[in-house]
């Protein structure tokens, strides 16, 4: 059986086991991804609540298929072609609530203005920072998002997740998550996220309301919001800011097709219309090379830009049929190259 048939195959099962669940099929993902660019996706599930999404996983990986988790997509970015691949979307996991020992308890689709929100109406204060952040909480504690002097990883307990290798759940300590900046555990897929659980200091709420209009009033003055991005293109280099040194090489304003350098903010790359995702490459290789020759420094991409003809298959290796060997290979070294583009 081809991957192309396996996923044909498990979309069916799922749909027997699940008729309500929405399953868009086909879907282009310049309609989920805040970019604005990227093909159709084979498909996209939005499961109702987190007992069917590990239902889900375990669908996928009895044929072969590793998911691909999807917040609210506004760190991804994927080729014109599409992908056949099999994303699960987390948009209505979205319970919360304080629980009985004053933490906070939010489940991953939640935005993450959602969250920050509901902690101030409950006197919570730590998570201004986040409240203007446009991903989801899952989103946000896989790249520890941040901002004005915040990390996801201040304030969290424990992480609830799916581990995908044996489909079992966690509940995983923030010490164990290897939160750096923009990084954690989570990183390399294995995990769908579900849930977390926040320890937050008591605040004032009229306090912690103020500190969040301040903080998005910032944002707003500072950040080319009118425009499709996905925030800050690349991940602040040691000792410097990527803004600054983009700026210095000249690329303010430069652009490559419809994807251009931010003329409000050097350190975001926009659509300022018709963008395609070649155009994005280029653009980034460019400003790329002309930073690493005007300072040395070489930049690294904050956004995730997922290569051409990327499938994922379940990792575990005695899990992968013989006729999906091959493809899988063929990936690894698709990854391992696009890395080494990277680095270089
Ligand atoms: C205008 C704008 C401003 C921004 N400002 C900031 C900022 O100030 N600070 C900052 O850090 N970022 C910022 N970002 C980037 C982005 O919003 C964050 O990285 C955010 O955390 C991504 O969340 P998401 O739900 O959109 O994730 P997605 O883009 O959907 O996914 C990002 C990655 O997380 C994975 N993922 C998502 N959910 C889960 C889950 N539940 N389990 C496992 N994996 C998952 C995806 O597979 C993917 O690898 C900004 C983006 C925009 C467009």
């Amino acid at each position: 059986m081809t991957h192309q048939e396996s996923l044909t195959k498990v979309i069916e099962e799922i749909r027997e086991e699940y008729p309500g669940m929405l399953i868009l099929e086909n879907e282009p993902f310049s309609k989920h991804g805040s970019m604005r660019v990227g093909g159709p996706i084979r498909a996209i599930a939005s499961p109702g609540d987190v007992f069917s999404l590990s239902k889900v996983c375990s669908f996928l990986k009895r044929n072969a298929i590793a998911p691909f988790i999807l917040g609210n997509g506004t760190n991804v970015v994927i080729p014109d072609e599409g992908l056949d691949l099999f994303m699960i979307k987390t948009e209505k996991l979205t319970k919360m609530w304080m629980q009985s020992d004053g933490s906070l308890y939010a489940e991953a689709g939640n935005s993450l203005a959602r969250v920050s929100q509901f902690a101030q109406s409950n006197g919570r204060a730590g998570l201004e920072f986040a409240s203007g952040i446009p991903g989801t909480l899952g989103g946000g504690i896989l790249m520890n998002a941040g901002a004005y002097g915040g990390e996801m990883k201040d304030y969290i307990r424990t992480v609830i997740a799916i581990k995908l290798e044996d489909q079992s759940m966690y509940e995983i300590e923030a010490k164990d998550c290897d939160f750096g900046y923009r990084h954690s555990l989570f990183e390399d897929g294995g995990y769908v996220i579900l849930a977390a659980v926040f320890d937050l200091p008591e605040g004032d709420k009229d306090a912690i309301a103020e500190q969040m209009r301040t903080l998005n009033e910032k944002r707003r003055n500072s950040q080319p919001l009118d425009l499709p991005s996905c925030g800050s293109a690349f991940k602040r280099p040691v000792g410097g800011y990527a803004a600054a040194l983009i700026e210095e090489a000249g690329l303010k304003g430069y652009s490559v097709g419809g994807a251009q350098v931010s003329e409000k903010h050097s350190g975001f790359v926009v659509n300022k219309g018709g963008a395609t995702y070649d155009d994005i490459v280029a653009l980034m290789d460019h400003i790329r090379k002309e930073v690493k020759k005007n300072s040395g420094i070489t930049l690294e991409p904050e956004m995730k830009i997922y290569p051409k003809k990327m499938i994922l298959v379940d990792q575990t290796p005695v899990e992968i049929p013989e006729e999906l060997k091959e493809e899988f290979e063929k990936f690894k070294q698709e990854r391992a190259k696009q890395k080494k583009d990277e680095e270089n």
